[in-house]
């Protein structure tokens, strides 16, 4: 929890002042708060989502460098400080959830635009809010502005144990899709049953694609949403149905297809990527994720938790994922 000390004063936070391996994460306790400009709000961050593209980020070979010194961290939850001008939608006390930061949620204080900045209703956690930014609007883009997916259509969620699977899941059956799931541990299977699969298969077992293609009566899957396509895309290709879509979410590398695995059943293959999100479609995410909350389905899985001071030892574990059990979140 943030310490009890003034927005005006200093504040512990994670900097990394030059691109390399975990231990550039370096906690400082003498870094200034931050001043919310026009339209920005302060907010003292309880909880923090840990995402694997702020490791991506922070070893400086992803597409987009940020300016150093750095704090990662897009996903707080936590109470509102201070408003900017021109901020009328939220004031000093609201509890709140972002799905974007301006100065990084690595911290003890961060500033967020208002328009990243939403109500954390009072039936989730602090620690539950952290894990809505990113994986639930990833989820929610993919499946539905990038897949369409409708109901009564099949998706299969290919890594379904971590932050964005989970939410995937989630949002899948509440919309009235027959959901399938992957994990690679019995316990990540069973998680992702409780969390709106219908079966879960274990992507870590020879032959689990064919398990998956004999359930759906041979026809495949309507949708993938894919958290390592450059392991599986290959397979996806022959695990979809006619018109079938696959979302690729994940990837860390390359992999050959063949491209004929498309021509029979005039599938797609289509890229998301949260960043390219218009307004309007962050618009009716929010708007979407809020209904779930209030009606329940929305509930985030909080999986392995870290102190601030822990933020390398974080990266190394999302990266060996060795198992995973819900959304990777620092306590403040
Ligand atoms: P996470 O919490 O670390 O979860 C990783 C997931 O991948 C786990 O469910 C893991 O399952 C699964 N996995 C491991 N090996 C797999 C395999 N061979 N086949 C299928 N799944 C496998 O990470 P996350 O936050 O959910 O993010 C997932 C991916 O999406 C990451 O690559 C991330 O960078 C990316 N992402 C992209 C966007 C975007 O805008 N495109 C946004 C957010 C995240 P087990 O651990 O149970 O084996």
């Amino acid at each position: 929890m943030a310490s009890g000390r003034s927005a005006a004063s200093l504040m512990r936070a994670v900097r990394v002042t030059e691109f390399g391996g975990p231990s550039v994460l370096q906690l400082q306790s003498d870094v200034p708060v931050p001043k919310p400009s026009d339209k920005q709000v302060l907010i003292r961050v309880h909880a923090c989502g840990v995402n694997p593209v702020e490791t991506y980020m922070r070893s400086g070979t992803f597409a987009w460098r940020p300016t150093l010194p750095w704090t990662p961290g897009n996903d707080v939850a936590g109470v509102v400080e201070e408003v900017g001008n021109g901020v009328t939608k939220l004031k000093k006390g609201d509890r709140v959830f972002t799905n974007k930061t301006i100065t990084g949620g690595y911290a003890e204080y961060t500033v967020a635009s208002d328009d990243s900045v939403h109500p954390l209703l009072d039936n989730l956690t602090y620690k539950e809010g952290s894990a809505i930014g990113s994986p639930y609007f990833t989820a929610y883009r993919a499946l539905l502005h990038k897949a369409r997916s409708r109901p009564s259509e099949m998706v299969l969620v290919h890594g379904a144990s971590g932050g964005v699977g989970i939410a995937a899941c989630q949002i899948a059956r509440a919309q009235g899709l027959k959901v399938l799931g992957t994990a690679g541990t019995a316990e990540g299977m069973c998680l992702v049953e409780k969390n709106g699969a219908h079966k879960a298969f274990n992507h870590r077992e020879a032959g689990y694609t064919d398990q998956i293609k004999d359930y759906t009566g041979g026809r495949g899957v309507n949708v993938i949403i894919e958290m390592l396509s450059n392991v599986n895309l290959s397979n996806d290709l022959k695990l979809l149905s006619n018109g079938g879509r696959v979302i690729i979410v994940g990837c860390r590398g390359s992999i050959e297809i063949n491209p004929r695995d498309t021509m029979a059943k005039e599938s797609s293959i289509i890229g998301a990527a949260l960043g390219s999100a218009t307004q309007e479609d962050l618009q009716e995410t929010v708007a979407s994720l809020l209904a779930g909350m209030e009606l329940g389905w929305l509930k985030p899985v909080v999986g392995p938790e870290f102190p601030l001071e822990k933020a390398a030892l974080a990266h190394e574990e999302i990266i060996k994922g060795s198992g995973a059990m819900g959304k990777m979140i620092l306590t403040i």
